[in-house]
């Protein structure tokens, strides 16, 4: 979070210096823009500050967690909040396998296109995922 809140920072201050260097008129607009972007950033450098310290707070209440609980090596504690990502179930062999006529009836939608320019929506069987008319089976 606290690298977020920085390349925030830094992509403000890059957005000034660009339009700054892109634009020779409304100089005196861009300066006053300037000012105000600039004010944003010392409130997002105090917000970081912040940021920081609760960050601190987590990282040692995270420590004594894990000397608490954990036998493995303590880790770098993540910074990144992200949504984690889904893994799809991984096919287990043990797994019920769905009877032959079952999987046969699995169909798709047909794969070819239709004189008039559109998807076709026949459904199909067949495995080069194309209806009867199309060249499928
Ligand atoms: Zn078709």
């Amino acid at each position: 979070m606290n690298h977020g809140l920085r390349t925030f920072v830094l992509l403000v201050a890059g957005v000034v210096a660009g339009a700054c260097a892109d634009s020779g008129r409304a100089t005196s607009h861009l300066e006053a823009e300037n000012q105000a972007l600039r004010r944003d950033a010392d409130r997002l450098r105090e917000d970081l500050d912040v940021q920081r310290a609760e960050s601190e707070r987590l990282r040692r209440e995270l420590a004594a967690e894990r000397a608490a609980t954990a036998t493995l090596p303590v880790a770098p504690p993540a910074l990144r909040t992200d949504v984690p990502v889904p893994i799809p179930p991984a096919p287990r062999a043990n797994a019920p396998q769905p009877a032959p006529s079952e999987r046969l009836a699995v169909s798709a939608q047909c794969g070819g296109t239709t004189q008039k320019g559109a998807r076709c929506k026949r459904m199909t069987k067949s495995p080069n995922g194309l209806c009867y008319q199309h060249g499928g089976n």
